[in-house]
């Protein structure tokens, strides 16, 4: 099979009886075979932008093109495209091999065609033992994949996906997102998956839109978006963070010295034209942050040191989350990771005095 190339121009939705901007200018263009994620809060636009790519939506004006061609002119049965919704809408009549058999049908595609294609799909999702049961008699992970191998009988050159892990407890939707990339290597079409689940976005996407009110912040792979975001939205949204602003008061090279109230002066790495004098805002992950109960000897000048006390500390198995006061103004949030760290530098306790530190290199400023 093949991928399509989505191409968005301008887009814009404004729903008039209250006069709602859903969508506010979007631009965005998506490559043939990628998987690409809508990110974004509830209500951001992410199911209007997905529902107009699939027709089911009109936008008040902007461009919409698949592969060069314009495809606001299709009607929905025209396009190349096809949904998986987050209910599934399975029939619950038909079993699993007629609920995948439907749109060939609708087709009148000939027995024996209809026959090949229904069981390579039930091939691919695994659910040969299964034909004959209806919707009610499986799990959710099964009706996931009639709803994806009914979806993609009918050889669309794009699948949407409309949040269709929420459904899903949280281990089986680990389990369903690690199929889906799987299925989409073997098919090799573009999927286009609409989340508000961070962690789901950055595990399976090529790249990422993150959207807020009806606009796209940042479009990148999860890598990008994770630790360069472009504005605190993204900085904030993608992931747990901390940040502090204040005002360049040297540069040398690539390190950026700014004086921070109530912090005393902070390293940054500099990687924007930015001036002596010019606020900036500085974001730095509590993954970043190393915390220790004696001050650090021998760190390169490249580091930040902090001096706190533990204000709260919350153990998660994995890791520990500690929030650290620095005074009366900050709270920085550290996270440890567990394993060897706790052995090397002794358990860290409520209350205690403790410093942390982190290389300038790991802050990066978004804008302000
Ligand atoms: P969710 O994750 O909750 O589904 P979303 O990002 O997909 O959110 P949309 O469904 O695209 O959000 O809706 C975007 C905004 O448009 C929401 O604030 C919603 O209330 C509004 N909206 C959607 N449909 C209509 C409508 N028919 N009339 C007025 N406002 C609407």
């Amino acid at each position: 099979m093949k991928g399509s190339s989505i191409k968005i121009e301008n887009l814009n939705k404004i729903y008039y009886e209250d006069d709602f901007v859903a969508l506010d200018d979007v631009n965005l263009e998506i490559k043939s075979g990628e998987i690409f994620s809508l990110l974004g809060p509830s209500g951001c636009g992410k199911t209007t932008l997905l529902r107009m790519i699939g027709g089911f939506l009109e936008p008040t004006n902007g461009h919409i093109y698949m592969d060069g061609e314009d495809l606001l002119k299709l009607p929905p049965n025209k396009r190349k495209v096809n949904t998986i919704f987050q209910n599934y809408a399975l029939f619950p009549h038909l079993n699993v091999y007629e609920n995948i058999a439907f749109p060939l049908r609708l087709k009148k595609m000939n027995e024996k065609d209809i026959d090949f294609a229904v069981k390579k799909y039930l091939d691919l999702v695994k659910l040969n033992e299964h034909i004959n049961k209806k919707p009610n008699q499986l799990s959710g992970g099964q009706k996931q994949r009639v709803a994806i191998a009914r979806a993609l009988v009918n050889e669309p050159r794009i699948l949407l996906l409309d949040e269709p892990l929420s459904a899903l407890d949280a281990q089986l939707r680990q389990h369903m997102l690690l199929e889906l990339d799987a299925i989409h290597d073997e098919v090799g079409i573009t999927f286009i998956f609409v989340t508000h689940d961070q962690q789901e976005a950055l595990s399976v996407s090529d790249r990422i839109a993150v959207m807020n009110n009806g606009k796209v912040q940042q479009i990148g792979t999860s890598y990008e978006i994770y630790e360069m975001p472009s504005n605190s939205f993204v900085a904030n949204f993608i992931g747990e963070t901390n940040f502090f602003t204040g005002i360049v008061k040297d540069i040398n090279g690539n390190c950026a010295e700014i004086e921070v109230k109530d912090l005393g002066n902070l390293k940054v790495y500099l990687d924007k034209k930015i001036n002596i004098n010019e606020k900036v805002r500085v974001t730095i992950r509590p993954e970043k942050i190393r915390i220790t109960k004696e001050k650090p000897l021998s760190l390169t000048d490249d580091f930040n040191v902090l001096n706190g006390t533990v204000d709260k500390m919350i153990y998660k198995g994995f890791q520990t989350k500690y929030y650290i006061k620095i005074n009366e103004k900050f709270t920085f949030n550290v996270q440890k990771q567990h394993a060897k760290y706790i052995i090397d530098e002794g358990i860290i306790d409520w209350y205690e005095d403790v410093y942390i530190w982190w290389d300038m290199n790991d802050g990066y400023i978004v804008e302000v």
